[in-house]
């Protein structure tokens, strides 16, 4: 918006900050005097906006530990909890003055970290933290009973407890509901730091942010009070009911029926292969109101797992990632409150794939935690081992392997940064999760093979940690989506990219 007459002005941004909403974006283009600028902080208040924006200066949103904006007009219809800056950047206007592009964001992700006209990668002191405090946890709590959870198949509800109250469960909820109001690019640094220790008790933790997505997408603002102020309080195990003994990679094959009886929906069907099956006090069931639909007919309901008529199968007994539950769920004359369905009918294929989409990122990232972990064994390894009276590590062959995987393994942190980076931006991410999700899982796959390598004979033994990460590995490839589902997402995406 350019304008010389300051009334004008006012009245052309109070017109598009009024008919903003949702996750809508404006961008405005505001002349600004030299009276505006005080130290770096350009107040923008005589516009009408009543905030102040930094300029190239990250700041905090009142009451949240994220960079934002600082808001100096509560009255105003711009408050902390529904919007934020994306960018200022100072561009010359024709006649030689400066003016600032103010890029703001309304809606869910208003409140992440503000974006400005450089590439940082760079984490802020509180990502640091939170890493480091997630990466002391791992260490303390998940490296000495992987190897114990892995053989028995145990829960680890131990260390899940001790996650729940640091607050691991909950550090991606908005801060109304008693969360963390953190974004999906801190959410992938601390899966990155747990996945380094055990990604089979890091999958049962982080399922939960897939578990409790949909609700977040899509439910309604009672239903979001209703579950996650609870969730935020105590420890409470979401689940995401989807795949089906004869619907993997083809959702359209759904054919859990969810049948409408006055107040109520009577769900019959059976789920397989559901993370937390068989410990989650509720699930996201996605469930078809008509199979002649297709995805079209995929509706999704919130259920707690001790409804009437729903039964636990067994759980699978697995080549990795065995401290995590999976089982199958039968579903048999399942009554559930209309109340309780997300979204409206018909709109649960949407809400799957967004859900999916987002927590493919910390899928992207857990995949560079094992990696990592399998890259420092190996180094550990080749500057112990001595053959040909000298350290492997003293090989330019062995260098070149260890530099190849220390390559991957950084190009598999920035994917998953990025997925993050563009979801908690509010950008199009749905291409970026699937690159980081697909590439990362193929680099695990890789980098663990080639650490197991250096280990020789060792790395194939169970009395070593090396065999276990490449078993575990492997599920990095086939849970949210199979690289085929990838490739045509990305596919897609280019097509609509280039118009083809
Ligand atoms: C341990 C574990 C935990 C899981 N947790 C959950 C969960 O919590 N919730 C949930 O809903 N699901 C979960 N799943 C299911 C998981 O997402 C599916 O296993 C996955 O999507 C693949 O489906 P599928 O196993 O039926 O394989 P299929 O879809 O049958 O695929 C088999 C093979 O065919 C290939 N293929 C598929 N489509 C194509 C195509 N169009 N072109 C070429 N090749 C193709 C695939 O790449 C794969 O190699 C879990 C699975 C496991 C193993």
């Amino acid at each position: 918006m350019t304008g010389h007459n300051l009334a004008e002005r006012r009245k052309t941004v109070r017109k598009m900050v009024d008919g903003a909403n949702g996750s809508d974006r404006i961008e405005i283009l505001l002349p600004v005097s030299n009276e505006m600028l005080t130290r770096d902080i350009i107040d923008i208040s005589q516009t009408g906006l009543s905030f102040m924006a930094p300029v190239g200066e990250s700041y905090f949103l009142p009451g949240t530990p994220l960079p934002g904006i600082a808001i100096v007009n509560q009255g105003s219809k711009l408050n902390h909890s529904t919007a934020t800056v994306k960018h200022v950047y100072r561009i010359q206007t024709p006649a030689g003055g400066d003016s600032y592009k103010v890029g703001i964001q309304f809606g869910a992700n208003g409140g992440t970290k503000v974006d400005r006209f450089v590439i940082n990668f760079e984490l802020s002191p509180d990502q640091k933290n939170l890493r480091d405090r997630v990466r002391d946890f791992t260490q303390k709590e998940i490296v000495p009973v992987a190897a114990q959870h892995d053989r028995t198949g145990e829960f680890p509800w131990d260390v899940i407890r001790k996650a729940f109250d640091l607050g691991l469960f909950t550090i991606y909820i908005p801060k109304k509901y008693g969360g963390g109001g953190l974004g999906v690019l801190e959410t992938a640094i601390l899966t990155e730091e747990l996945a380094a220790g055990c990604v089979g008790i890091t999958t049962s933790i982080m399922i939960n942010v897939l578990g409790t997505a949909p609700l977040l997408i899509a439910g309604t603002e009672e239903q979001k009070e209703q579950f996650l102020i609870p969730y935020c309080r105590q420890l409470t195990l979401a689940s995401f009911c989807f795949t089906e003994p004869d619907a993997g990679s083809d959702p359209s094959r759904i054919s859990t029926r969810a049948e409408l009886k006055g107040d109520h929906y009577i769900l019959n069907g059976v789920k397989h292969f559901i993370t937390n099956g068989g410990v989650a006090d509720y699930y996201v069931v996605f469930a078809t109101i008509d199979k002649s639909l297709g995805t079209k007919g995929l509706t999704a309901f919130l259920t707690p797992s001790k409804t009437a008529g729903i039964k636990i199968g067994k759980a699978l007994d697995k080549m990795g990632q065995r401290a995590s539950n999976t089982a199958e769920i039968f579903f048999e004359d399942v009554k559930v409150p209309v109340e309780n369905r997300i979204g409206a009918e018909g709109e649960g294929y949407k809400i799957a794939l967004q859900s999916i989409s987002k927590s493919r990122i910390n899928v992207a990232a857990g995949s560079v935690g094992i990696a990592r972990t399998a890259m420092e064994h190996a180094i550990r390894h080749v500057h112990k081992r001595v053959q040909f009276n000298q350290p492997l590590a003293n090989f330019q062959y062995v260098h070149f392997r260890l530099a190849d995987m220390a390559t991957q393994i950084d190009a598999a942190r920035l994917m998953a940064w990025r997925a993050a980076w563009a979801h908690d931006q509010g950008r199009r991410y749905a291409k970026e999760s699937s690159m980081a999700k697909d590439f990362n899982g193929d680099v695990v796959m890789k980098v663990t093979s080639e650490a197991l390598d250096l280990l020789g004979g060792y790395g194939y033994s169970k009395d070593y940690p090396m065999e276990k990460l490449m078993r575990d590995a492997k599920l990095m490839q086939i849970y949210e989506g199979p690289s085929p589902i990838h490739k045509t997402i990305i596919y897609r995406e280019l097509a609509k990219e280039y118009g083809f």
